[in-house]
């Protein structure tokens, strides 16, 4: 197999003169990992070729949503048709309907949902419905995890609980993010203090609650039981973010795992992307009708898009989350997302490579560790800590043989339908390949 890719090294250098940095979101410039990123041409079932002819097996799936794999018939045929029918009208349509009866048959802790263009506006206003529904301003979130990119969210932890967060970005103010508290993922003793410190203002704890943007990190269920009680008691609203976990982890989403495992669990608000648009701009977010109904044009919380609901959008999210539905369907993926990592960690066994790894539904993370048997990282400190130079490695090794995973090692991984067991295979030898 070629390394070489002299079309997307052309394509990257033309880029650069008209794209700051030749992307239009930061990680596709591979800065992280080194080299060129690939140009992709086009896409199908498992499969990505770029600019160059190369094909590679896609564990990106366009960061999560393309859990059908790419170009699925009937969702190709529900686009094009919603195509034909008219791109944007500004104006209600019956597919909204549809879509929303949908997502809240699936997600039982909502009685309602809006739908939005993004994950980065669906999060941004969950905050601000949760603060107007409080009333409060402060709100909580953790290191390592990612909710878009609205100023008051990006923002890492100042030097102490009692001090304001700094902005993690030129541009924002740090009067901005004055209000935001960022603790340590799964830290227990933290969280029981901030609430200590600050219960009574706090409007919201927003979670990714398998953390998708630090790698793969569990909360663990003793965590979001307390992260519940301390909201329950403090009258906090809790916001799950499943723009990545929302079916992709189960058909529930991850709150029906934590629901399972603590007796009547239920986030406040839930917000959705990725899947949910099949690989069309469509995110949503959705709560009790009480907190929604906060939102204009009933209440005082302002919220609006010109492109939101998009029928061309809601058809691809609609065709997609009928499929997701088939019998068997997670059991089929999480299964071949299963042998995907036991076979990893077999190769890095086999190679004497300390890595650890973890998968839920179809969405996957592994670990170069330090030494063999470390525990799989909990926090954003330990993900971090972890074999970058190992990963950056590995991730052109095996990009070379075919395989396009995410490139950072702070990102997870995700397996679609249309992956076979010959493709996890095939991924198999070729990390075996890599890391020998
Ligand atoms: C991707 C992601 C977002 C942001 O969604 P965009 O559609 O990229 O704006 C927010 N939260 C989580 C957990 C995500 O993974």
């Amino acid at each position: 197999m070629s390394t070489e890719a002299p079309k997307s090294s052309a394509l990257f250098v033309r880029a650069q003169k008209v794209i700051p940095g030749g992307v239009n979101s930061p990680v596709r410039a591979f800065r992280a990992v080194g080299g060129t990123p690939r140009f992709i041409a086009r896409a199908d079932g498992a499969y990505m070729w770029d600019a160059d002819g190369q094909r590679y097996i896609d564990y990106i799936g366009s960061w999560g949503p393309m859990i059908l794999g790419h170009g699925h018939p009937a969702v190709l045929e529900a686009v094009t048709k919603a195509a034909r029918d008219g791109l944007s009208f500004g104006a209600p349509t019956e597919r909204e309907i549809e879509l929303a009866e949908e997502i809240l048959k699936l997600v039982p802790s909502m009685d309602q949902v809006r739908l939005v263009s993004s994950g980065t506006e669906a999060a941004m206003t969950a905050i601000r419905l949760a603060r107007g529904a409080t009333g409060r301003s402060r709100f909580i979130k953790f290191e390592g995890c990612y909710h878009g990119h609205a100023d008051a969210l990006l923002v890492k932890a100042g030097s102490g609980l009692a001090t304001f967060g700094n902005p993690t970005s030129a541009g924002v103010p740090p009067e901005v993010v004055q209000h935001t508290m960022v603790l340590e993922y799964n830290n227990l003793g933290q969280l029981d203090e901030a609430f200590a410190l600050h219960g009574s203002e706090i409007a919201c704890v927003m979670i990714e609650p398998i953390a998708g943007n630090m790698n793969f990190v569990r909360a663990s269920v003793p965590f979001v039981k307390r992260l519940r009680e301390l909201c329950s008691q403090h009258g906090a609203l809790l916001v799950f973010d499943e723009v990545m976990t929302g079916f992709r982890v189960a058909l529930g989403s991850a709150q029906s795992l934590y629901a399972q495992a603590i007796p009547g669990f239920a986030p406040d608000i839930s917000v959705f992307g990725k899947v949910i648009g099949g690989g069309m701009p469509l995110a949503a977010f959705g709560a009790r009708r009480a907190v929604m109904e906060q939102l204009a044009p009933l209440g005082p919380v302002y919220q609006a898009g010109t492109l939101s609901g998009n029928p061309v959008a809601t058809a691809c999210g609609l065709a997609t989350l009928r499929e997701i539905q088939r019998p068997g369907f997670y059991e089929g993926l999480a299964t071949r997302t299963q042998s995907l990592v036991s076979g990893l960690l077999g190769a890095a066994r086999d190679a004497g490579v300390p890595m650890c790894g973890d998968s839920q539904g179809g969405m996957f993370g592994f670990f170069f560790s330090r030494a063999s048997g470390d525990p799989l990282p909990q926090n954003y400190g330990a993900v971090m800590a972890t074999d970058k130079e190992r990963f950056n490695s590995f991730f052109h090794g095996i990009l070379e043989r075919g395989v396009y995973l995410a490139p950072a090692l702070y990102e997870a991984g995700f397996v679609s339908a249309a992956h076979s067991a010959a493709d996890i295979e095939a991924t198999v030898a070729a990390a075996r390949a890599a890391l020998a």
